[in-house]
């Protein structure tokens, strides 16, 4: 019972002890509930007498009238709801500390009601979408979910609602500043009433569109991967050292090994490479190591039936650890046939020309020496234009019989010991006498140069690099040759101050067929087969053929052969 009289000594107790604080404000309500004189209530600390420590209470007052309806007596309860209110205080101060927490926190936290109505987003949400919270709380937050993933969303929402389970999910959501859709982990869980229903759910989205895209391009470039080593146009084999780890249908299928060779180890490059191709791959295998890739280059492969597969192969290295390398192999058999097919018909056709064309030859002398008998005027001058005309045809006939011969394997050459120095001189001077528009001035030299090889095919190499020297040159009349004898060669130098090469050419000039002057410039005719024919016999007497050149400067073409002292330890082979 609160004592009511203003002055008794149980309310001076009661005063003394009541808090401090609560003091004034209880007093107050006291004295404005009793002018009502209607029921009231408060709530106030007090002093524990034993433990000296406050307490809190509830204390309702109800009038008891009499029957004229006059306040005889306040009645008071005095309730201890100290434990009430420490777990009210508790309540608060949790439910302050999540908010703080869902404060804190990266991620976006929000709560729902089963109906999916949000109840709260914390402001990194909001910032997020960049909208205000009656935008986003209701039904709201669903327009900022990607259109294509809102209904799969809600469905998963709905399953987890009857299973009672918690989910997880990924859902695009819209980013407010960009407008762009970005990747959520969404996580949630149920919270449940006393009765164990869920009243509502308590979510977070993580951002995951980062880790999202590097899982895209990383499927695309797997797919990529995937769709490259399944194709049916390249075969592909990967390869730790000589061994071949992995391989594509098609390479196996190129090469007739099975899926089984590959697995049990039987599959090598390096074995599967014919012996005389072995020189040219170590060279590629060099290129790779140095430039990381290799420019595609032509070989053969020798199949799992001992038959022969000509093939175009480029290599890559793959930065792994192990070190790997990757293979593009393209089947090169159809463009290979179709070269011998160009060699057979050139060769063909060089030999049915060389007959009829010796005996135009021939008859053209015997035409000659009758008309020369009648003394007729000209004939000299257009019998020699015709047999010059003749010789030229000739000439070029030789040629593609020897490019024949020489793609076929069978040029045959004289194993004689000859002199280069004198062989040079014969050439210099029969083109000097042919060529009077220009000036040879040749380095005799003081000692005999000793060679093994073929003279008539070597005046032919020399006929050449000076015949090319002319031609392109026509106006720089002079050209020199040096012939210059170290310990064991002789070098050859041939220098023109003609229209030169391109440095980016300079290096093809020697392959069949390439001419490094526009088809259309007719000024310079040509068929690009001479310095092909001619490193190709250098090649053969153990020597080599080089050029240093610079466009509109002129050239000069360096050929070097062992000399015949050295000449034992030179291959006499073609190579
Ligand atoms: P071609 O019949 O075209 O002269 P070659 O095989 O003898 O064939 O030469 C190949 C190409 O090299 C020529 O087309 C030309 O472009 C270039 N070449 C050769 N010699 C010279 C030179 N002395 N000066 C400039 N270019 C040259």
């Amino acid at each position: 019972m609160l004592p009511h009289a203003d002055s008794c000594p149980e309310k001076e107790i009661w005063l003394q002890n009541l808090h401090p604080e609560d003091k004034e404000r209880v007093l107050e309500l006291q004295r404005q509930a009793l002018a009502t004189d209607e029921p009231y209530e408060f709530e106030y600390r007090l002093r524990d007498g034993r433990t000296g420590e406050y307490r809190w209470f509830l204390s309702q007052h109800v009038p008891l009238l009499n029957e004229a309806g006059q306040i005889v007596q306040w009645l008071a309860t005095c309730t201890d709801i100290e434990e009430q209110k420490r777990a009210e205080q508790q309540l608060k101060e949790s439910q302050e500390n999540w908010r703080l927490l869902a404060e804190t926190v990266p991620q976006l936290v929000w709560t729902t009601t089963p109906d999916d109505s949000a109840t709260y987003c914390n402001q990194h949400y909001l910032d997020y979408v960049g909208a205000s919270p009656e935008d986003v709380l209701g039904s709201g937050w669903q327009h900022f979910v990607h259109p294509d993933d809102l209904e799969y969303t809600l469905a998963v929402r709905q399953h987890s609602l009857e299973t009672g389970s918690p989910y997880e999910i990924e859902y695009r959501f819209k980013d407010g500043k960009t407008g762009r859709y970005r990747w959520f982990l969404v996580r949630a869980l149920p919270v449940r009433d006393d009765a164990s229903q869920i009243v509502k759910w308590f979510g977070t989205s993580t951002d995951i569109d980062e880790q999202k895209r590097t899982e895209e391009a990383l499927r695309q470039s797997q797919e990529t991967a995937g769709t490259l080593m399944n194709s049916n146009i390249t075969g592909i084999y990967i390869s730790e050292g000589e061994q071949i780890v992995n391989a594509n249908d098609t390479f196996l299928r190129m090469t007739g090994y099975t899926r089984e060779d590959l697995r049990e180890g039987r599959m090598s490059w390096w074995h599967m490479t014919p012996p005389e191709g072995r020189a040219r791959t170590l060279e590629a295998e060099q290129e790779l190591t140095t430039r990381q890739s290799l420019t595609p280059y032509e070989k053969e492969y020798v199949c799992q039936d001992g038959s022969r597969l000509p093939v175009l192969v480029g290599k890559v290295v793959l930065p792994h650890s192990p070190p790997q390398r990757i293979a593009f192999v393209l089947d090169n058999s159809a463009r290979k046939e179709l070269e011998q097919r160009k060699d057979d018909f050139l060769s063909m056709a060089s030999h049915e020309l060389k007959t009829p064309l010796a005996s135009l030859k021939l008859q053209t002398q015997l035409l000659r020496k009758k008309l020369e008998k009648r003394d007729l005027p000209n004939v000299e001058v257009v019998c020699a234009r015709m047999e010059a005309q003749l010789n030229a045809v000739t000439r070029l006939i030789d040629e593609l019989l020897d490019l024949s011969r020489i793609q076929a394997g069978t040029l045959e050459y004289a194993q004689d010991t000859v002199d280069l120095g004198e062989i040079l001189e014969e050439v210099v001077d029969m083109i000097q006498s042919m060529h009077t528009t220009h000036t040879i001035v040749a380095q005799r030299a003081s000692s005999p140069a000793i060679v093994v090889g073929d003279r008539d095919r070597l005046a032919r190499v020399f006929q050449n690099v000076l015949s090319n020297a002319i031609k392109y040159a026509p106006n720089a009349p002079l050209i020199d040759v040096v012939l210059t004898t170290e310990v064991s060669t002789v070098t050859i130098s041939v220098r023109d101050q003609g229209i030169g090469i391109p440095r980016e050419l300079q290096g093809k000039i020697f392959e069949r067929f390439y001419r490094a002057v526009p088809l259309q410039q007719r000024a310079f005719p040509g068929l690009g087969m001479g310095l092909y024919i001619v490193s190709e016999i250098v090649k053969h007497h153990g020597g080599t053929i080089r050029v240093e050149s610079e466009k509109g400067k002129g050239s000069t073409f360096h050929l070097t052969f062992p000399l015949a002292s050295s000449r034992d330890a030179v291959p006499q082979g073609r190579e």
